[in-house]
């Protein structure tokens, strides 16, 4: 009788698991492995052009930020174009930088959203 009890038993767990992964599969219940290893990001917005995609970024990299962006048209060096913005997202304050392209100025302006962290 009990090796009829452990195979009873084997089988009950066997019934679990089989349940268990066809309910995840099924429901998708449990996140997979790769959902884990990537979190998402907001589609349609490149890094730093949108707020949910801010550039978090310290004194020194900040300064490079506000150096180096190039227009998507002609790679011209942006030149910035106007005050720094401040605003609130995501209970994070983060800083608008704007540029305008010297060359295509009225067709390609371009924001920046950098989130200053110290260092
Ligand atoms: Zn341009």
């Amino acid at each position: 009788m009990i090796v009829g009890t452990v195979v009873g038993t084997v089988l009950i767990v066997a019934i679990t698991v089989a349940i268990g992964v066809y309910a995840d599969k099924k429901l998708h219940l449990a996140p997979r492995a790769e959902e884990l290893a990537t979190p998402p990001k907001p589609r349609g917005h490149a890094v730093g052009e949108a707020p949910a995609t801010a550039i978090r970024a310290g004194a020194a990299q900040l300064a490079n930020l506000r150096a180096g962006q190039r227009c998507k048209e002609c790679r011209t060096v942006l030149v910035a174009a106007g005050v720094d913005e401040e605003i609130r997202y995501a209970e994070r304050t983060l800083i608008v930088l704007h540029f305008s392209c010297p060359r295509c100025a009225d067709v390609r302006r371009r924001s920046l959203y950098v989130e200053p962290i110290s260092g």
